[in-house]
């Protein structure tokens, strides 16, 4: 167990080898759903907590890709949001007529993904889809549609394979449960 404050890092939620079978089959899906790509799919990675994840599904799938990064802030505490959402980085190429793929490490209230979702649809991409590794439905304040969905879990905070937890434990290779002591 790691301490991290009155916060500590409890039992596995979904392992390793759990998270890769459902990211090939995940990357499937998503090669079905794109039988005819005019350029190659942009996956944009909402940094930081999708990397791991969005580096696993790019090299799982088999149509083209490339690859951008947006970053928002979300105001609250650590493992709470407040509601505010603002756009910290933006993508660097144009989304123009371009098939998009945002790739998100979860949903919980949902107000950063449809903040973003509507950012980027003002880049006027061809067609804009989601997909999230965890679903955390719970906490949800704004309809969210999630194209393909990993897993949906109960209402914990969890870290690893991406998550964070004040920066931390991004590197754990399962999804951990925190518990609050
Ligand atoms: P939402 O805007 O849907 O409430 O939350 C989106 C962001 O909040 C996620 O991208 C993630 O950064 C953070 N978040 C929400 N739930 C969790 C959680 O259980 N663990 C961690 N580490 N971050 C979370």
């Amino acid at each position: 167990m790691t301490q991290a404050g009155q916060l500590s890092i409890g039992g596995v939620l979904i392992d390793a080898a759990a998270i890769q079978r459902r990211v090939d089959e995940l990357a499937v899906e998503i090669d079905a759903a794109y039988p005819v790509l005019e350029q190659p799919l942009v996956l944009i990675c909402v940094l930081k907590g999708s990397i791991l994840f969005t580096a696993d599904l790019a090299r799982a799938l088999s149509v083209p890709i490339e690859l951008e990064f947006v970053a928002c802030r979300s105001y609250g505490d650590a493992t709470s949001s407040s509601g505010t959402v603002e756009l910290v980085k933006d993508v660097s190429m144009s989304l123009k007529d371009r098939d998009v793929l945002m790739v998100e490490d979860i949903i919980d209230t949902g107000l950063t993904t449809s903040f973003l979702r509507k950012h980027l649809a003002t880049h006027h991409p061809r067609s804009l889809r989601l997909v999230s590794l965890l679903d955390k439905r719970s906490h949800r304040m704004r309809e969210v549609q999630i194209d393909f969905r990993g897993f949906d879990i109960p209402d914990h905070f969890v870290v690893g394979y991406g998550l964070d937890l004040a920066q931390r434990h991004r590197n754990l290779r399962a999804v951990h449960i925190v518990d609050v002591s």
